[in-house]
């Protein structure tokens, strides 16, 4: 062979794969291409979610490797990985539905997904009939022969509302229609797919990252056939996440039974606290025994009911206000499932358009506070609590 010249040489430099020993965790394949050797390989490549890697949108090492691992997590026969957790619920919601298809979902939802679901309505000729999701009657009520999608969440913010999603699956049995659960505050903790529901959603961006560095999302199928389906239509939807984001996932997923077992723990902890305090009026957290759904959460999360927790303070929505100003450890900001604790008052944020009555219909009250627990000692968050409550009065 003819030695080309440096210019060639410069874009052809020889690409190496480990022989003799293997990578111990999932290196990150960067590259957005594959090469094949044959013509015959590169036309098989485009059949499917599992075929050979050809081009990053479609799959990639790194993203098979997570969708592998939470799907061994959910019990799933497979997953999709997404650029964010809006990313998968979009991907599931659109590639199931068409034009007058209905969805019966809880009330209490993401805000996000709320607002697909408004927009799906308004846009796109998608019916929506919303349920407290307190008992299973109401699904049964609101079916309709159109019904394609039960749409849950199995631990709901800000209010730490609890779905017995077993006792809801159960009702939409034999009906054709699709269960789909936002999983994202309890991994680990529960797993819908082994009680009756058909996908699972995560804001991989919460716990599955859980450092607060991550913007991703993942899917869990029961059935190989639904995930090709809405992995094709992800794929046209552009909405599959890049090698960098799932390698960053996977290595959180190495510590997620660490963190979220501890930050269940730490939550129950300073809900207790938070509940004997004069200065409180009311604790929202699945594990105290005065929480609506209590006994659900007994029976579906027994190891634990996750790490966010919300609170309202006797002073209304001033003292709301007052004590997310005082926190000086826990910081003042969105999101959750971080290695921080975060704290917001919803009434003065991301839900500061809706007046008190708006406010009582979505179950928050104008002094709800949200606490998402991080992986500090409790007794450094609870010294914080006391002396930012202490300035509420
Ligand atoms: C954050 C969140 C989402 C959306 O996830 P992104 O990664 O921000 O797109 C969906 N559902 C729940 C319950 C969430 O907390």
């Amino acid at each position: 062979m003819t030695a080309h010249h440096p210019q060639t040489r410069a874009v052809h430099p020889p690409v190496i794969s480990p022989s003799g020993s293997r990578p111990l965790g999932q290196p990150i394949y960067q590259g957005h291409l594959f090469a094949f050797d044959g013509a015959d390989d590169l036309a098989a490549s485009f059949g499917g979610p599992d075929e050979a890697f050809m081009y990053a949108r479609m799959s990639n090492p790194t993203v098979r490797s997570l969708e592998r691992a939470v799907t061994e997590m959910e019990g799933g026969a497979g997953a999709l990985a997404t650029a964010s957790g809006m990313g998968a619920i979009n991907a599931v919601l659109t590639g199931l539905l068409r034009s007058g298809d209905h969805v019966i979902a809880q009330s209490a939802l993401y805000g996000g997904t709320y607002a697909l679901l408004q927009d799906l309505a308004e846009r796109w000729g998608v019916e929506v009939t919303y349920v407290p999701g307190d008992d299973p009657a109401e699904v049964r009520d609101a079916l309709r022969p159109a019904t394609r999608v039960l749409y849950l969440e199995t631990v709901a913010n800000p209010t730490t509302h609890v779905t017995d999603i077993p006792a809801f699956t159960a009702a939409v049995r034999g009906t054709g229609v699709r269960t789909v659960v936002d999983n994202t505050f309890a991994p680990l903790l529960f797993a819908p797919l082994g009680h009756g529901a058909d996908v699972v959603v995560h804001s991989a961006t919460k716990y599955i990252g859980g450092h607060g560095d991550v913007i991703g999302g993942v899917a869990v199928f029961a059935d190989a056939d639904v995930r090709r389906r809405v992995w094709e239509h992800a794929v046209e939807l552009g909405a599959t996440v890049d090698a960098f984001t799932a390698w960053l996932a996977l290595r959180g997923i190495a510590t997620l039974p660490m963190r979220i077992a501890r930050q269940s723990a730490t939550a129950l902890d300073l809900a207790r606290r938070l509940g004997a305090h004069p200065s409180v009026a009311r604790v929202h957290y699945p594990g105290l025994t005065e929480h609506p759904q209590h006994d659900t959460a007994r029976r579906l999360l027994p190891d634990g009911a996750g790490g966010v927790l919300a609170f309202e303070a006797t002073g209304g929505r001033d003292a709301g206000r007052v004590f997310t100003e005082a926190l000086r450890l826990v910081t003042l900001g969105p999101s959750l499932g971080a290695v921080q604790t975060l704290a917001m008052h919803p009434a003065s944020t991301s839900h500061r358009q809706m007046d008190a009555a708006s406010l009582a219909a979505a179950g928050i009250g104008e002094a709800t506070v949200r606490l998402a627990i991080g992986l500090e000692h409790p007794d450094d968050l609870w010294a914080d609590l006391e002396q930012a409550l202490a300035k509420t009065r």
